[in-house]
């Protein structure tokens, strides 16, 4: 009998045992192709050799030092490594231990930032529909997912949100990409004045919104208009990579992409691989010197941020995907997934959109493909081809309410940046005959 509180209690877990590249092995000897990095963590795949050996040697010399007392070497490597793959403004980083305590660090910072200049007033944050910012209450305030919300709601912070950028739903028919992209990221200056944008402290959005609703990608413009928007009204942009940046779509940051540079950028996951819980905020140098010039502290704080093991793993992850050339097998492998993924899908029944950049990708189900009605909302349809899928040796990250936070199913791949074309040819495969079997079995 178990004593952990799992996150179902009514179901029975495979004990895991082993992780090696691409693959997870359970207890009883079953390997599983792990199509989605573990919740898109394991950018490198499992137990890489040199990230393990870094958790090693750190934990041989010091495991931990708190960082009242200490700097320690790691850390200092970390804060330099991200400074150099940062554009010039992105010059300060705080290292904390997950993705939640990343955008709570932004969530404050960006607050004390207007403290230190005199604009003590502002205390709004505006985020998106159908994003997810993480569970503590101050990330799962701004994050606009309902089902995530739902038990917590009249606990939360009063946040302010607005339609995404979710052009398979939203684009009218006769409007063009870019007057869409438009559209939707003037909502973003219509709520700004409608709660008077003095008032206001940042705009939070994932670059690309991953869990909630499937890997939506943002259409060309919308990102170059929001930061426009924001400059124009002293707002902060915050953007959260915890799912797509790190390298995960082709290029460290995905803001990049876009054209954009914000005022601070949220990583965590793909930053340390998973072997040893990291995040990290990256701030401005205007943020820094604001707080260094005023009250020249960083308020707030966690025991466990800067961790030097946590530091190491994420130097260790940094040097790999330099060295083995990674970000150029994510764009090469990622466009040979695009193409599997459209040849075996894109005429699919019940594959509505596929969508996504490197090895990021989502793929939206529905019941027609014209209407792009979505299969019934009560089928469990995500969890079934999750269960299906793992049962024949695929693991795969399910999601509902895709559309709306109630109606919609989709899954997220996202397989570590190591993966060769064979081996998604197996996922593949493994996946159409899991959504075929699902599909017989909701029907
Ligand atoms: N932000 C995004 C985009 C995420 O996908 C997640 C986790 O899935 C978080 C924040 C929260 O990260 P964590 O679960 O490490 O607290």
């Amino acid at each position: 009998m178990t004593r952990v509180f799992h996150r179902s209690v009514k179901q029975t877990l495979p004990v895991a045992v082993r992780g090696e590249g691409c693959y997870l092995y359970d207890n009883n000897g079953k390997a599983y192709i792990d199509a989605v990095s573990s919740v898109v963590v394991a950018s490198l795949g499992h137990g890489h050799p040199a990230v393990v050996e870094a958790v090693k040697k750190q934990v041989d010399n010091l495991e931990f030092a708190h960082t009242s007392f200490f700097t320690t070497e790691a850390l200092e490597n970390l804060a330099s490594k991200l400074n150099d793959l940062a554009p010039d403004s992105l010059g300060y980083t705080c290292v904390v231990s997950g993705g939640s305590e990343a955008i709570e660090a932004a969530l404050k910072l960006s607050r004390q930032y207007f403290v230190e200049i005199g604009e003590p007033q502002r205390k709004y944050y505006i985020s998106r529909d159908q994003s997810y910012h993480g569970y503590t209450l101050g990330a799962l305030s701004i994050g606009g997912h309902e089902p995530r919300r739902r038990v917590f709601q009249p606990i939360l912070l009063n946040t302010h949100h607005i339609e995404t950028c979710y052009p398979y739903r939203g684009k009218e028919p006769e409007e063009s990409v870019e007057e869409y992209s438009l559209r939707v990221a003037n909502e973003l200056e219509k709520k700004l004045l409608e709660l008077g944008p003095e008032n206001v402290i940042a705009f939070f959005a994932e670059t690309i919104v991953g869990a909630t609703a499937g890997v939506l990608v943002p259409t060309p413009g919308y990102f170059e208009r929001i930061r426009e928007i924001c400059n124009e009204h002293g707002v902060l942009l915050i953007v959260d990579e915890i799912m797509c940046g790190s390298g995960r779509t082709g290029e460290f940051f995905t803001f990049t992409q876009e054209n954009v540079v914000p005022d601070m950028v949220a990583l965590s996951k793909g930053l340390g691989s998973g072997h040893q819980p990291v995040g990290a905020v990256i701030c401005s140098d205007k943020i820094y010197e604001t707080a260094r010039r005023g009250s020249g502290i960083l308020h707030g704080g966690h025991t466990f941020m800067g961790h030097a093991t946590a530091s190491a793993a994420a130097c260790a992850v940094l040097d790999t995907i330099e060295n083995e050339n990674l970000l150029d097998n994510v764009r090469v492998q990622g466009d040979n997934f695009r193409n599997m993924l459209n040849n075996r899908f894109g005429e699919h029944p019940n594959v509505g959109d596929i969508r996504g950049r490197g090895l990021f990708w989502g793929l939206e189900f529905v019941v027609d493909k014209e209407t792009k009605a979505p299969i019934d909302k009560n089928s469990n349809f995500h969890n079934v081809l999750k269960g299906v899928a793992q049962n024949n040796g695929l693991l795969i990250y399910p999601g509902n309410g895709t559309i709306d936070g109630t109606e919609g199913h989709h899954i997220v791949l996202a397989p570590p940046f190591i993966v060769d074309e064979a081996i998604l040819r197996d996922i593949v495969d493994i996946l159409e005959a899991s959504i075929n079997e699902s599909v017989k079995e909701i029907y």
